[in-house]
């Protein structure tokens, strides 16, 4: 019969283990040993089979295994390519044999690894760049669940205005304006959707006035999506460092969301980054529909109950 070590020596280990691996800024590997640690522990208690699969990792394929799992737990995209009519010159087809074999058991990524035209499974990538990736590669049918429309619209105080229309998958939003070291996604949506002004040096050519003049400029949606991408930017490009840096300040994502003008989006799922720009780990923490509210940690091929919310979320999901 399973007798689990106590506790308090269980976790001192993994944290020693975890503090050893940050300490050599291999946070990928301390997150996947993290994982795998309290997933065993877990099994101790409860030798029932996992309710979810996970992806086996392929190295340092974390930030692919992440957001696969997003896709699949997202019912239209799921349906999407799983539908008869889906074309094997795209991706679907790679997407449905994976979503079929999840289903059932923890299985490889090597065919879409070789889809995505990926070389070096070792080498640690951004996971939105790899969610675009895989959306400019699926059917439209399947990335229309995450289509939408903004408009910028420029306005000149004579009351001239343009408007440009812009297809999105993700709303970016700047980590700025931090309240107590604490980025808020409301305020930063806010802040999106808001209303600047254009003045002095940066005044804009207006051809009604035929000279440059004080215009206002701010964003609408013109397509809301079905599902609602807004992607935190934590890698940013540094001049001071001449390198893209990573932004590790913790963030408050709530769990419904308005958008103007009064359209609601409830969380389901985020894709989460921990440690530096080339040596983190990914996870996704996504909660499945019909199942009661549960959330569950995504972390390659271990999957686990969740409770409480880490302040690392990159990619979220509505
Ligand atoms: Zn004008």
């Amino acid at each position: 019969m399973f007798r689990p070590i106590p506790i308090v020596d269980y976790l001192s280990t993994i944290i020693s283990i975890c503090i050893w691996e940050w300490i050599n800024t291999r946070a990928h590997r301390a997150g996947q040993i993290l994982g795998h640690a309290m997933s065993k522990y877990n099994r101790g208690w409860d030798r029932a089979e996992p309710k979810y699969k996970g992806l086996r990792n392929q190295g340092s394929t974390c930030y692919l295994n992440s957001v696969l799992q997003v896709l699949f737990m997202t019912k239209e995209f799921r349906d999407a390519v799983q539908s008869e009519s889906s074309h094997t010159s795209y991706i679907d087809a790679d997407l449905k044999d994976l979503f079929l074999q999840l289903k059932t058991s923890s299985p490889t990524t090597e065919y879409i690894i070789c889809k995505l035209g990926i070389e070096n499974v070792m080498k640690q990538q951004d996971a939105a760049q790899y969610f675009e990736k895989i959306l400019s590669l699926a059917s439209p049918e399947a990335s229309q669940v995450f289509h939408g429309r903004l408009i910028h619209r420029t306005s000149c105080l004579c009351g001239e205005s343009t408007d440009e229309h812009n297809s999105f998958w993700t709303l970016n939003l700047p980590i700025n304006n931090t309240h107590n070291g604490v980025y808020n996604v409301e305020d930063g949506l806010k802040q999106f959707f808001s209303q600047s002004k254009l003045t002095g040096e940066n005044q804009v050519y207006c051809d009604e006035c035929k000279a440059k003049a004080d215009t206002t400029t701010e964003c609408e949606v013109g397509l809301y999506p079905k599902v609602l991408v807004l992607l935190l930017k934590r890698f940013e490009f540094s001049y001071y460092e001449m390198d893209y840096v990573k932004n590790n300040c913790p963030v408050d994502v709530p769990l419904n969301i308005d958008i103007p003008k009064g359209v609601s989006y409830e969380l389901y799922a985020t894709v989460d980054h921990v440690g530096d720009l080339r040596g983190g780990h990914y996870t996704a923490t996504i909660q499945p529909a019909d199942d009661g509210g549960c959330w569950y940690d995504f972390n390659d091929s271990w999957v686990t109950p969740k409770n409480n919310f880490n302040p690392i979320k990159y990619v979220n999901f509505f």
